[in-house]
Parts: C-alpha cells; sequence; structure tokens
C-alpha cells in the first residue's frame, strides 16, 4: 500500500521546460500552507489505515520533496516517523532531483524512517539533459545514485523517452544505464506538450516535435523487453489518467494515452511473437495459437485484437491467443495447427 501525498512543483528550482503539474495532477495542495496541509493529509490517511487494518508507505509526490526548506522538511519527515513509530506507516518514500541528494541532504534523511527514493532522472546523456534544462548531467545522477544505495533506500528512477535532442538510441542507453546503476524500479514517461510550459511555445514555433503515440509505444517496447530481462520492474509507463489531464487543452500535443502502459505491453507481445515467428518455417494453412499466462492474455490479443489482426496481415496465419494454466509468467509456446507442431520458446 502506498498513500501518496500530491505537492505539485514544492521546492523545485524552476519549472522545467516539459513540466506543468498544475494541468498533470488534480489533486494537491490547494492553498492552505504546505506544513497544515501535510499535516492534515498524514492524519487523514492515520484514520483509513486505523479502520482498514492495512499499513503502507507514506508517499511525496509531486515537486521536489529535498529542495523545501531543509526545517520544513525535517518537519513533515518528523510527523510521518510518528506515525511510523505507532504502526500506522511502514516508512516514507519520496521523489525529487539527482542534483538535490547532496551529501548533507543524505545525512539529515538517514535520521528518518526513508525506504525509497525516486529520482526524476529523465535521461542519462548529458546532450539531451542540457537541450532540455534539467540543470545537471549524467555524473551527477551517478553520484546521487551511489549515495541513496550506500544509505540501503531502494532507488526508483524516472525516465522520459522524446525529450528535446533524444533519440532511440540515447534513450535506450539511459534505460540502460538505469539498470546498470541498480534502479529497483523505473518509471517512463513519454515527453507529452503540456500546456503553460517552455515545450508548448517551442512546439507552437515549429521548434520541437513530439513523438506519435505509435512511434512512443514502439520505443518503449524494447525498454520494457530490457527492464524484464534484468528482473527489474517499470511500475508506470505513462502519466497517470487525471481528470486534470483530460481537460480540454491541458495535453497540447504528443503521446498521451490513459492506458499508455497497456499499449506498450501489447506492442512488447507483438514483436516478441514476431521476431519468434521470423525464425520458424511457417507452412500453408498454419494457425498460429498463442499460449500465454492466464494473466497476459489481454495484453498478448493486443488492444481491439491489434495484435492478432497483425500477425494475420504479417504473417498470412490465423491467429488466436489462449490463456494457460501452465504458464506463470512472460512465456510463450505456441502450436502451428496444420503441422501439429508445438513449440516452446
Ligand atoms: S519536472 Fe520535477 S523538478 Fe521539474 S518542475 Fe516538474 S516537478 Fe519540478
Amino acid at each position: 500500500m502506498i498513500y501518496p501525498v500530491f505537492l505539485p512543483h514544492a521546492g523545485c528550482p524552476f519549472q522545467c521546460v516539459y513540466c506543468n503539474q498544475r494541468v498533470s495532477v488534480s489533486c494537491g495542495n490547494q492553498g492552505s500552507g504546505l506544513a497544515a496541509f501535510v499535516r492534515m493529509r498524514l492524519a487523514d490517511y492515520a484514520g483509513q489505515v486505523r479502520s482498514s487494518g492495512r499499513p503502507g508507505e507514506i508517499a511525496f509526490y509531486g515537486g521536489t520533496f529535498t529542495a523545501l526548506p531543509c526545517g520544513l522538511v525535517e518537519e513533515i519527515l518528523s510527523g510521518a516517523a510518528a506515525f511510523v513509530h505507532d504502526g500506522i506507516f511502514t516508512g516514507v518514500r519520496f521523489s525529487t532531483r539527482p542534483d538535490c541528494m547532496a551529501p548533507r541532504v543524505v545525512e539529515m534523511l538517514a535520521s528518518y524512517p526513508v525506504r525509497v527514493i525516486e529520482l526524476g532522472v529523465q535521461s542519462l546523456s548529458d546532450s539531451v539533459l542540457e537541450k532540455s534544462g534539467r540543470g545537471y548531467g549524467a555524473e551527477t545522477v551517478f553520484e546521487a545514485t551511489k549515495r541513496i544505495k550506500r544509505q540501503g533506500w531502494d532507488l526508483g528512477v524516472q525516465l522520459m523517452a522524446g525529450l528535446p535532442g533524444d533519440n532511440r538510441e540515447l534513450f535506450m542507453r539511459s534505460v540502460r544505464k538505469a539498470l546498470e546503476i541498480g534502479a529497483d524500479f523505473l518509471r517512463i514517461y513519454p515527453t507529452l506538450v503540456l500546456e503553460g510550459t517552455a515545450l508548448a511555445d517551442s512546439y507552437r514555433k515549429g521548434l520541437y516535435a513530439p513523438l506519435s503515440l505509435d512511434e512512443a509505444v514502439a520505443l518503449l517496447a524494447p525498454a520494457y523487453d530490457l527492464a524484464l530481462g534484468a528482473g527489474v520492474p517499470i511500475i508506470r509507463m505513462g502519466l497517470q489518467a487525471d481528470r486534470a489531464l483530460e481537460e480540454p487543452g491541458a495535453v497540447l500535443a504528443g503521446p498521451y494515452h490513459p492506458a499508455f502502459g497497456s499499449l506498450v505491453k501489447c506492442r512488447w507481445w507483438q514483436d516478441r511473437v514476431d521476431s519468434r515467428l521470423a525464425a520458424l518455417e511457417k507452412l500453408p494453412g498454419d494457425e498460429l495459437i498463442v499460449h500465454v499466462a492466464q494473466n497476459q492474455v489481454s495484453d498478448a490479443i493486443g488492444h481491439r485484437k491489434s495484435n492478432l489482426l497483425h500477425w494475420q496481415k504479417k504473417w498470412g496465419l490465423s491467429a488466436k491467443v489462449v490463456g494457460d494454466a501452465d504458464l506463470t509468467g512472460m512465456e510463450i509456446s505456441w502450436k502451428t495447427k496444420s503441422s501439429n507442431r508445438d513449440i516452446s520458446l
């Protein structure tokens, strides 16, 4: 269980070119002082936990938590720690920027029950970071991650696809490096053009072109594959559907889809079966029967049966997907009907 407290733009040293949490997150501090708002949210969640009996981590998302004034961070963490001590929360997690994890900040955090830190890394390419105006380079990320890992905190890495200056190769290199530096989990967001951002101005002037939905999905499918291979979960792909994001004009352009992560998983199945089929002899009249774990059936079929249609068109096979109780993970087995071949991969 995670009990999130959203603090849009709180502590941010400046507004990043692509970011406007006022149009991407509908809940958060709505005017009361930050400390009072957090106290109120903690008390609300504590009440919920007492009645549900389901403790969980308290999470401070949005903004740059460790760039808030030090006294305020300590006040918030002390309040959360008291609930952790009482068994209401199991620990604290928060998101922050890599350049806001200086040694003195880490030292201060070490006396509180921090469990997980999510770094808004966005890219591990110096040129992309520079063109995106992030204000730090990859080396700063590496230093911050070392400090986090040394404390034994779990490390979440947030990456973005389609930032200014980014391309497929640089993005995949960022994903690889994020895995190498010990990310315990990833979040990957395709860059959207949100109203009220510098990117929106660039887009209007024709200086920035976002990825299309199809390009973004095709880009994230191999990233998902890399992370799966490394045993590192991607806990979110694409911004969480939110009523603020759905407001007319909030997203000017870019690959927004409320079920973006599901589209990526569908594409991953499509690519996976394609790569196996490419290596197989296909016989006239073969029917492709893809067996997958029960919980993978809808992703394997694809959004509106897109994968079945794709395989039929690309390979000239009639295709179906069936759930198989003997399969538990992401494995596939398939039969090609006419030749009665049964191939496990
Ligand atoms: S991307 Fe992060 S650091 Fe930049 S403005 Fe948004 S919340 Fe703040």
